[in-house]
């Protein structure tokens, strides 16, 4: 099953360019695909602190301390002026970049190309990008660092749990699948620190169901995205300074995150919002830069990740939401806000 599984996502998405490994989930494969491309003399990986923990957790577990960069305004991704200037500053320290596509934009790969080929190694947590697609293909085809997407319940190709790490390079999928097998090179010899990264067959068997009814899937929830952008501008939210993330390539959507306006802080709505009996979520407040287990991590200025963490806003996302519920909760966040109440 999973053979099959791997060999269909590399034909149908990625037109048989490149190779894959599936993984049992997408923290696994990021620290597999850290560990078997970064720097062995480096200390850092470079990384958005607006990501989940899981980005930061797998380069600990590779030895490496995160080193946080901003994001920019519209797309919520690292931004590469700051990552340019640190790379600068850090010089040979630097192990490893990580960029987010944050939740499944097609970020600009192109600088992250480069960045692979002037010899500093690029993995991007792509948890969300499964499905994905910009000018080039599929969102990352013929990338020369890695990819890493999730198959989690929460994201648009949901299989439970399971994950893909991809690349344009053979070798680094080749090194990835090995150090996921125990670190078997042939024989059952262990050649390197591996450790146990199989998809299991049932998972695979779900995948390739999943496949089967992808296009109807992301149909849906492109949907459900429309009828919250349509609701947005029939209640003016624009006009009153409520913002979306301005994404790159038609994306299969994960949720959907608004920005409260700059006056008005998430908590508040979220709170205003949970009374009458919406639940919401916040990817990702607190950023990581906020959490405990990070809080000695090197970072840079963060004014765009604390002002964004402090108005995201994820509202009630699943395929089988209907019109209606997407309305009430538009209509309520129109209500003015009763401050001091
Ligand atoms: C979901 C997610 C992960 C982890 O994926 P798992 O498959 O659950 O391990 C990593 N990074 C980001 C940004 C995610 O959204």
């Amino acid at each position: 099953m999973n053979d099959t599984f791997e060999e269909r996502i590399l034909q149908e998405f990625f037109e048989g360019e490149g190779a894959v490994s599936t993984v049992n989930n997408a923290t696994i494969g990021l620290m597999l695909a850290i560990a078997q491309s970064m720097r062995p003399n480096g200390r850092y990986a470079l990384m958005p602190s607006f990501t989940f923990s899981a980005t930061p957790l797998s380069a600990i577990w590779c030895g490496l301390e995160p080193y946080f960069i901003d994001i920019q305004e519209d797309e919520w991704s690292m931004n590469v002026d700051i990552l340019e200037d640190t790379l600068k500053k850090l010089g040979d320290q630097v192990a490893v970049v990580v960029p987010y596509a944050t939740f499944g934009t097609c970020i600009d790969l192109t600088y992250y190309n480069e960045l692979q080929k002037r010899g500093i190694p690029v993995v991007v947590d792509a948890a969300a990008s499964f499905g994905a697609r910009d000018k080039y293909g599929h969102f990352g085809k013929g990338f020369l660092g890695s990819i890493v997407y999730s198959f989690h319940a929460t994201k648009g190709f949901g299989i439970g749990e399971g994950g893909l790490v991809y690349s344009g390079d053979q070798e680094i999928i080749s090194n990835v699948r090995q150090a996921g097998n125990f670190g078997y090179k042939g024989s059952k010899e262990s050649t390197l620190k591996g450790l146990n990264s199989k998809l299991s067959e049932y998972m695979a068997a779900i995948g390739l169901a999943t496949l089967d009814i992808f296009e109807q899937k992301i149909e849906t929830r492109n949907q459900i995205k429309q009828w919250y952008l349509e609701q947005m501008n029939k209640w003016n939210l624009f006009d009153k300074g409520w913002r979306v993330q301005n994404c790159t390539g038609q994306l299969v959507t994960q949720l959907f995150s608004i920005l409260s306006p700059q006056d008005e802080k998430a908590d508040v709505i979220i709170d205003r919002l949970d009374k009458q009996w919406i639940e919401t979520r916040c990817y990702f407040s607190p950023p990581c830069h906020r959490q405990k287990q990070f809080s000695t991590s090197h970072q840079s200025t963060m004014t765009m990740t604390e002002s964004i963490s402090n108005r995201i806003i994820s509202l009630p996302f699943w395929e089988e939401i209907d019109i209606a519920h997407v309305n009430r909760v538009i209509k309520e966040l129109a209500k003015p806000s009763h401050r001091g109440e």
